[in-house]
């Protein structure tokens, strides 16, 4: 029987087809030959239908916003759930359809007066940010994304559709709480239990622009300092970049679950920075600021790594000369620290399949350029760097994935591989969910 496809199918031919193309990433430029947006799980099922019998490569996508553009390619079909984008609050708990924003969904939870353990930019997939654990300002708190995850509706490859909670299909519950997205099926819907209702928080943005790299190096030693003991209410990013506008500096950017006066205490030792800038907030207002402060796209090449120990000053210094030129084209070059700990390290490795738990941060290192034709360069300068990067670091975080040697699929989940391989032989028995870097069973 020849499955009828559901949903609404673009093609080469179709007049939105080049929009229907783009990736939050401009520098990703792939063109598939068809885009089926889905608009309910029987469409899912559908498609998988569809690419199963015909033979078809596929990707699975959702918000566009994967580092290297796995959720497309060329010739390849695209199983798109952004249409499927219902949001249902009943208490505590949310369920969201599998196309979800992140900025949809605070709207609901924080005019509610829940927070939720989300990322910062507004049009990240809450699917993909989730299956890849899920980093926030709010996880030194609250955990990561993937920890306030109770249940997962999920189209799997024998067009099954699946429940995966504490009680039925553990294994796959596990596995899709930091195993990547794209690996395991098609996830539909997402039910999040959330935390206790909060009404303020203090939004922080610190920033020493134009201060050279041994004044960062100095910052840089003050934050680790911080974060041995700090309020776990408390999280902070720290980008030690080099911009074509500021030159040489670094930014703390944070988000804090209490007061403006007890933030400037824990802050103290930055209080002499250029910008200090602590503003108290309803908890909606704060995380509408921290969306609002990202562009609507970018071109950037990047990627991301564990820091498992503190750096000496020496080392941050060498770690800066990588950033004290940047790549032909680029407007902006970082490395930076997303801080970890506190409720994130709480939870054991082997409880999900999020492995770093007891990482001190995670290590992003970007290059934004604004000319598709520097791709090519800034991809070689982030990847040569990334690589320096190595002897300091450890693992990789699949939400800031990068294209990597074979060994892949052990920096992305460490000890934590041999069950994925297991769950993805048990689910994925004939590997249909396969792509530049997925788990291979
Ligand atoms: C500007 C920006 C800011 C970011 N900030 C953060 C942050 O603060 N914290 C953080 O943890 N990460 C962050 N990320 C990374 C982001 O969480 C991951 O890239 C995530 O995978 C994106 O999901 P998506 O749906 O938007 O992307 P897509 O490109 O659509 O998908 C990403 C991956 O998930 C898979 N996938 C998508 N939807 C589904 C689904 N329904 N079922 C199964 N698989 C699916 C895709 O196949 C692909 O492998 C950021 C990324 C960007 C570009």
């Amino acid at each position: 029987m020849t499955v009828q496809l559901a949903g609404i199918i673009v093609t080469k031919d179709s007049p939105h087809y080049d929009v229907c193309c783009l990736s939050w990433n401009r520098a990703i430029t792939r063109h598939p030959s068809m885009i089926i947006y889905c608009q309910k799980t029987e469409d899912v099922v559908g498609a998988i239908q569809y690419v199963k019998e015909n033979n078809l490569s596929f990707r699975v996508r959702s918000g566009t916003h994967h580092y290297a553009g796995y959720s497309t390619g060329d010739d390849v079909v695209v199983i798109d759930v952004s249409l499927m984008d219902e949001i249902k609050l009943d208490d505590d708990v949310v369920t969201v359809q599998g196309g979800v924003r992140n900025r949809e969904l605070y709207e609901v939870v924080c005019q509610a007066g829940f927070p939720f353990a989300g990322g910062g930019c507004p049009t990240v997939g809450v699917a993909g940010y989730t299956l890849g654990g899920g980093w926030g300002y709010s996880s030194r708190l609250f955990g990561l994304g993937c920890d306030q995850l109770i249940e997962a509706e999920i189209v799997v490859s024998d067009g099954e559709v699946l429940v995966a909670n504490r009680h039925q299909h553990q294994d796959l519950f596990f596995a899709l709480r930091g195993g990547g997205g794209g690996n395991f099926g098609v996830v539909t819907s997402l039910t999040y239990r959330l935390p206790e209702k909060q009404e303020m928080a203090t939004l922080i943005n610190i920033d020493y622009p134009q201060v050279g790299i041994e004044k960062v190096a100095e910052v840089a030693l003050t934050y680790q300092q911080l974060f041995k003991d700090l309020d776990r209410r408390m999280n902070l990013k720290m980008a030690m970049y080099h911009s074509e506008t500021k030159g040489i500096g670094v930014k703390l950017t944070g988000l804090f679950y209490g007061s403006k006066t007890h933030a400037i205490h824990l802050l103290a030792a930055f209080s002499s920075a250029p910008c200090v800038e602590l503003e108290e907030m309803s908890i909606l207002e704060a995380n509408r600021a921290i969306q609002d402060s990202h562009p609507d796209f970018e071109m950037y090449a990047s990627g991301g790594r564990f820091i498992m120990r503190d750096y000496t000053k020496t080392e941050l210094l060498t770690m800066l000369h990588l950033i004290q030129n940047r790549a032909p084209g680029s407007v902006y070059t970082a490395i930076t620290f997303y801080g970890l700990g506190g409720a994130i390290s709480d939870i054991s490795s082997e409880e999900t399949a999020f492995y770093y738990r007891d990482a001190r941060f995670i290590l992003g290192f970007q290059s934004v350029f604004e000319d598709k034709g520097y791709k090519e360069q800034n991809n070689a300068f982030v990847r040569e760097r990334f690589n320096e990067l190595c002897s300091y670091t450890k693992g990789s975080f699949i939400n800031f994935p990068i294209e990597q040697g074979e060994n892949y699929e052990k920096e992305y989940y460490g000890d934590n591989l041999a069950r994925l391989k297991d769950v993805k032989r048990k689910y994925d028995p004939i590997n249909l969910f396969k792509f530049e870097q997925s788990i291979r069973g």
